[in-house]
């Protein structure tokens, strides 16, 4: 008999409690599941990034004398079969918010440990909760998950006997196109922890400026996306040593601060924010294919994933520059800024009308920081589908002109405008002569506003919207002040109605 860690989206051996949970011979084991990879949100360039990823474990793994398994097929059969042949006395893995594929296959694990008695134990390793019905409370549940010790790498732990490493392949399917990624986010642990001390001794110091702009905000924001969405960097470790340099830094006169208060604070922030998107997909699987808001999901209408709106945007083709430069840029590092990943959904959803399930299937791809559990929520937040948000309509030219006033980032990525004059690069069409080798606008910009605003204030005319929203807020919407010591119930109060004036509101950034 022996206990199987299944490493899942936690490939590292640091803060790993299941791995430090087992008593028995272990097998730690990884699957490969081609099913997966078969799925509309997969993709080549996130397969790259957890292969090395693994070959990192395997070599961390080697140095507490312990291998790592790996098997390509379905988890059930493969485990049954295990099961079969050796015995598993425990399954022990961490708790996934993945999408509704691996929500499904989890089911399927837990239907097979049942009835071969095993049991499975699944250790929290992010600041979310199993499915909750209300928000309220969770601010606290994820400052004190985060406090918790972190678990030590084991020692002597033994390994079954006979256990036959296997491949770790080039790919997982046979992918016969290039995905154009071709200068990827380097992977490991070491590459994940390098980043998170240069951020902090100097890199973030101009964080809060610098993450707006798709010129600045490679450099200027931390770049632990991926590391923390393949669990290279356990969340915990993270947000101890963020808030440990915090600490200090306070103790120090800002002059002699590496980077400024506010960058650690920020980035602080943002860590919080990552556990709670994905506590929305935690409580509600089905966000990742129904809006959240009833009056949203009624308004749809699917869009083809041949849609020439669609592949015009997705592949930098829409005439709009700055836009353009961005879903290129993306293609070609896996990596786009929150602000500029916002612009694009919002002009996919608002300037397009596009269904926002096609549109986000197409960037969940290009992300090698694919995380269901923050991009499902953040593409129906920049939709206008959650009913609590203002929505938000990005003007991709204002966009241009502020953050990339220069036009150099559209020279770099929109070869085809590089001869202009910089201030020339944002509006082409208005050329006597426009550059034939770029298109022309794919919609009239005034023309599609008044469309998305018609087709958002009607949303929220719709009968029951308030109610509605206050049901979605109930369950998903941030608490943010939620615990002020003197009043909690004039907190939450004053949270309900600015949570019914975004209701009511849109923002339009022209
Ligand atoms: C439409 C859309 C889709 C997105 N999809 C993803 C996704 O699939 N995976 C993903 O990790 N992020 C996603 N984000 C959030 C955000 O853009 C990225 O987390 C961020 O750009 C990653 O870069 P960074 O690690 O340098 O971030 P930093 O600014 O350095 O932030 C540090 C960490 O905080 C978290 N974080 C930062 N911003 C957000 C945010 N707005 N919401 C939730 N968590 C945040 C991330 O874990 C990030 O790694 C999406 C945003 C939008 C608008």
């Amino acid at each position: 008999m022996l206990d199987v860690i299944w490493f899942k989206r936690d490939l590292r051996v640091v803060d790993h409690a299941p791995l430090a949970a087992a008593r028995r011979p272990v097998l730690p084991l990884y699957i490969i599941e081609p099913e997966y990879w078969r799925g509309p949100d997969a993709s080549p360039r996130q397969w790259r990034f957890l292969r090395a990823a693994l070959l990192d474990l395997r070599a961390a793994l080697a140095e507490i004398g312990l291998p790592l398994v790996v098997r390509s097929g379905d988890a059930v059969t493969l485990l049954r079969r295990l099961h079969a042949e050796r015995g598993i006395a425990a399954l022990h893995s961490h708790e996934e918010t993945g999408n509704l594929w691996t929500y499904a296959r989890d089911r399927a694990v837990g239907r097979f440990c049942r009835e071969a008695g095993i049991p499975w134990h699944q250790a929290r390793q992010f600041g979310v909760a199993r499915p909750l019905a209300t928000r309220d409370g969770w601010s606290r549940f994820f400052t004190a998950t985060m406090a918790a010790p972190l678990t030590p790498i084991p020692r002597g732990l033994q390994a079954a006997p006979n256990l036959i490493e296997g491949p770790i392949p080039e790919q997982p399917i046979p992918w016969h196109a290039d995905d154009g990624c071709l200068a990827p986010q380097p992977a490991g642990r070491a590459e994940g922890l390098a980043l998170l001390e240069s951020f902090l001794g100097g890199r973030g110091r101009d964080y809060r400026r610098g993450m707006s702009s798709p010129r600045t905000a490679p450099e200027a924001c931390s770049r632990l996306s991926p590391h923390l969405a393949m669990g290279s960097l356990s969340m915990r470790e993270v947000v101890q040593r963020v808030e440990r340099v915090g600490h200090d830094f306070a103790a120090l006169a800002p002059a002699e601060r590496p980077i400024p208060l506010g960058a650690v604070q920020s980035l602080r922030s943002r860590l919080q924010w990552h556990c709670h998107f994905i506590q929305k997909l935690e409580s509600e699987p089905a966000l990742e294919h129904r809006a959240a808001h009833a009056a949203a999901e009624a308004a749809r209408r699917p869009t083809a994933p041949d849609d020439p709106l669609l592949l015009a945007w997705a592949e930098g083709r829409t005439g709009y520059p700055f836009l353009d430069a961005c879903m290129r840029s993306l293609i070609a590092t896996g990596w786009l800024n929150f602000r500029m990943r916002a612009m694009v959904q919002s002009f996919a959803s608002h300037h397009l009308g596009l269904d926002w399930a096609a549109s986000g299937a197409r960037l969940a791809r290009l992300f090698t920081d694919y995380e269901p559990g923050i991009h499902w929520p953040q593409v129906q937040m920049q939709s206008g589908a959650t009913g609590i948000n203002t929505p938000r309509i990005y003007n991709p030219v204002k966009q241009s002109l502020d953050q990339d006033p220069e036009g150099s980032f559209i020279a770099r990525w929109v070869p085809e405008l590089a001869h202009l004059p910089p201030g020339l690069r944002h509006t082409p069409w208005r050329l006597e002569r426009p550059p034939a080798a770029y298109p022309a606008p794919i919609v009239d910009q005034a023309a599609a506003l008044t469309a998305a605003r018609e087709r958002l204030s009607s949303l929220r005319k719709a009968e029951g919207f308030g109610a509605e929203a206050r049901r979605v807020f109930e369950k998903h919407g941030s608490r943010q002040r939620r615990f002020a010591q003197d009043d909690p119930m004039a907190e939450q109060a004053r949270l309900r109605a600015k949570a019914e004036k975004a209701a009511r509101q849109l923002s339009l950034d022209v």
